[in-house]
């Protein structure tokens, strides 16, 4: 199918995108939108770090559930998240967006998500320097179609020395930063309240400042932890690192594959989120070892060194230790008092 030339809406719209991003400096970002490519100049003796993530309406949020500035935030949050795990500094995003023409056409519900996008994006110094707009097909006379976000994040790492998962040992100390849980309890918040009949949509009422969308909404504003692995990859304290975006059983399990070793996970020093204290205990559990989303950093170090408390603000927990994997063993355990169970990663579901 050929590419039909952009029309003037779309234009317009990529305008409108390339004005609001041109707020943020950044010292390594030569050339941004505008051209036909942008001209990066990442910082002397440093490696190229890249990664993508798309948001798709009704499987990564809803409309109807979900406000703008958060959709946009939560964009951009798995991108950075990524580059925290690897140590990486932010050096600049890409976003290419498909929206349906009641949104292109009158784009309120798009200077929301550019709110919570580039609010996201100037706390971390990440300039907005490119991407593509199209207008979604129509599905029904009274459906015009979804959202979908495409975002492309670029970090730099000094030469060799980005955080992996592949490298953690036998004899670690697992860590993890902040607490967990927090996404899918708030997450299951939202949805019970979304799903009452006559009751307000969240969407159209809740309008956070940047100021107070910090810490109090794991899932709607999550806080990726560049800081802390900047910290980690600076001071050589970490073995391994991953972020926790599909929840603690399955990430651990994800480092541990890759590591080629097992782990054993602590129930009694799990931190867990204040969120979770609205739920039953068996639910509480669930969220804190399966539940996704919380973008905190999972890290290994060896037992010889000696981590902080907190990083960057951030408090850093010990809760468990790596093993040597034995063939046809279990890869993860979790021990409560005497007893020691095996723990199976359970895969996150996004929204039906
Ligand atoms: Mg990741």
């Amino acid at each position: 199918v050929p590419r039909n030339p952009k029309n003037s809406g779309e234009l317009a719209l990529i305008d409108h995108i390339r004005t609001r991003a041109s707020t943020i400096p950044s010292r390594h970002l030569r050339l941004g939108i505008g051209d036909d490519c942008a001209i990066l100049a990442p910082p002397t003796g440093h490696e190229l770090l890249v990664t993508t993530d798309f948001s798709l309406e009704n499987r990564h949020f809803r409309r109807s559930a979900h406000p703008p500035e958060a959709i946009g935030h939560r964009a951009l949050a798995r991108g950075l998240s990524d580059l925290a795990a690897m140590g990486a500094t932010p050096l600049a995003c890409f976003l290419s967006l498909a929206l349906p023409g009641s949104i292109a056409r009158h784009p309120t519900w798009l200077n929301r998500f550019l709110d919570g996008f580039l609010a996201l994006a100037a706390q971390h110094h990440f300039p907005l320097a490119g991407g593509d707009t199209s207008e979604s097909p129509r599905i029904s006379p009274k459906n015009d179609g979804f959202v979908l976000a495409d975002i492309t994040a670029l970090g730099s790492a000094p030469a060799h020395r980005a955080l992996r998962r592949s490298t953690a040992r036998p004899g670690d100390f697992l860590y993890v930063t902040g607490a967990l849980g927090g996404a899918a309890a708030e997450l299951s918040a939202l949805l019970k309240r979304a799903s009452k009949p006559g009751a307000p949509h969240l969407a159209s009422e809740m309008r956070p400042s940047t100021e107070s969308a910090t810490g109090n909404h794991p899932h709607l504003f999550p806080q990726p932890r560049l800081a802390v692995g900047q910290t980690l990859l600076r001071r050589r304290l970490a073995t391994a690192c991953i972020d926790l975006s599909d929840g603690l059983s399955t990430d651990l399990n994800h480092l541990c594959t890759a590591s080629n070793v097992s782990a054993e996970l602590d129930v009694d020093r799990l931190p867990a989120h204040s969120l979770t204290a609205a739920l039953t205990n068996a639910a509480q559990i669930a969220a804190i070892l399966h539940g996704g989303e919380d973008y905190e950093l999972l890290f290994t170090a060896a037992p010889t060194t000696t981590i902080p408390r907190s990083i960057a603000g951030v408090p850093i927990t010990r809760i468990g230790v790596i093993l040597k994997h034995v063939p046809r063993r279990p890869r993860l355990l979790i021990v409560s008092g005497d007893t020691r169970f095996e723990l199976l990663p359970q895969g996150w579901e996004h929204l039906k």
